[in-house]
């Protein structure tokens, strides 16, 4: 599998900061972000994209680990 980084600070991604994005932002053009920068990109906090990714976990969804 192809490594990812994130688009603004270049930081090599988890598969959740990858799923997260997906699932956020909806881009089909390969850009990712880190936790961090998705949190500033969105105006929201880390604590509520963690809170996110746990939603999703729980809905099943095979983008999360
Ligand atoms: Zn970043």
């Amino acid at each position: 599998m192809r490594k990812n980084y994130c688009l603004v600070c270049g930081r090599p991604l988890t598969k959740n900061e990858i799923g997260l994005t997906r699932k956020l932002i909806d881009d089909m053009a390969g850009k990712f972000y880190c936790m961090s920068c998705l949190a500033g990109y969105l105006d929201v906090t880390e604590d509520e994209l963690r809170a996110k990714i746990e939603d999703f976990k729980q809905e099943g969804c095979k983008l999360f680990s």
